[in-house]
């Protein structure tokens, strides 16, 4: 029987931490617990001057013994502050350029921006000194062991660019970048939508070689996927698997099925019938964000469930299906079943 690899993931987005979301995430854990999780988690929220040791405390309440914690990086100005780099307020993946999400902290006085501009459009030195810095602070509060104990990597936006991937290089002990993801699916979405970050991610992702801007550059993934990430989208036949990308001595996690903001449950459903009719083993990937686990999102999923109920349900349909193995792993426990240069 062909083995289907789930591997189920949480992007949190260095914005807020609420009780109802935290809720929600345990009652998954409860329900489900033996689906493991990876967590990027973006260092943020320890950057600003609120009660750090809660904050750390909350993310760890909904971590079992089987989670990974990875990184994940968007641009916040106090995360940049704290990694010596001048912040940069443009370009945005917001429509107009809009600067998106901000958080009020220093009493009033500071406002925290810059959770929608690309990681890629800061310098490679840059990138690196945000990334190792970003490693510190999780380490500092225990999310992770040491700087070296976080394997794996996604970016903010899901838009790795060049310098994102060589900055990776000497930057800690990156297994793998989970940053890939269905250029089919967000060129269609871009059409009904009209995000600039849609767009971008059919670009960075997509079927042919972007060379600018710098923040969108696929040097060294579009040789791996040069028909494009697929998965996700309807039209697609195949779902795009993990990768090694030897120029770089990484792999290539796709995050094939995105995140549950953008998907409703008959399109996850379809995503995993088609990983169980490839007659293979295959690995897909869903997950959601834990800002907004319990948001609706009414303009693309008319039902009305919370992200984190179409997540669950999706879960527990991949869990039910016959005729396939079904296995949930995180991202690291998945990758080296096998060695690198296998792949
Ligand atoms: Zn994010």
């Amino acid at each position: 029987m062909p083995e289907v690899t789930l591997t189920a993931t949480v992007d949190w987005e260095g914005y807020e931490i609420r009780d109802e979301n935290i809720d929600a995430i345990k009652k998954f854990r409860n329900d489900f617990p033996d689906v493991p999780f990876t967590h990027f988690i973006c260092p943020s929220y320890f950057t600003r001057d609120f009660n750090n040791k809660k904050i750390a405390e909350q993310i760890r309440s909904v971590m079992t013994n089987n989670d990974e914690v990875a990184l994940h990086v968007h641009c916040w100005y106090s995360l940049l502050e704290k990694a010596g780099v001048p912040y940069r307020s443009k370009p945005t993946w917001n429509p107009g350029g809009h600067p998106g999400l901000f958080v009020s902290y220093d009493k009033g006085n500071k406002i925290d921006l810059g959770h929608a501009v690309p990681l890629g459009s800061y310098g490679v030195e840059e990138i690196r000194k945000i990334i190792m810095t970003s490693l510190e602070i999780l380490s500092l509060h225990h999310l992770i062991e040491t700087p070296d104990n976080c394997t794996g990597f996604r970016c903010g936006g899901w838009v790795s660019s060049d310098s994102v991937f060589e900055a990776l290089l000497g930057a800690g002990n990156f297994l793998y970048d989970a940053s890939a993801a269905p250029a089919n699916f967000f060129k269609k979405l871009y059409e009904r939508l009209n995000f600039p970050i849609c767009r971008w991610l059919s670009m960075i992702w997509g079927n042919s070689r972007i060379s600018e801007p710098s923040y969108l550059t696929n040097t060294y993934t579009f040789p791996h996927y040069n028909n494009g990430v697929t998965g996700l989208d309807h039209g697609d036949s195949h779902i795009s698997q993990p990768t090694y990308i030897a120029s770089l001595n990484i792999m290539e996690a796709p995050d094939t099925g995105a995140l549950a903001d953008y998907v409703t449950f008959r399109q996850l459903t379809h995503y995993i019938d088609k990983a169980a009719e490839t007659g293979a083993d295959t690995t897909i990937s869903i997950g959601f964000h834990q800002e907004t686990a319990t948001w609706p999102s009414p303009e693309i999923r008319p039902e009305g469930s919370t992200n984190i109920e179409v997540f669950a349900n999706a879960v527990k349909y991949f869990l039910n299906l016959p005729n396939i193995e079904s296995r949930c792993s995180t991202w690291t426990k998945r990758l080296t079943k096998k060695p690198l240069h296998d792949y």
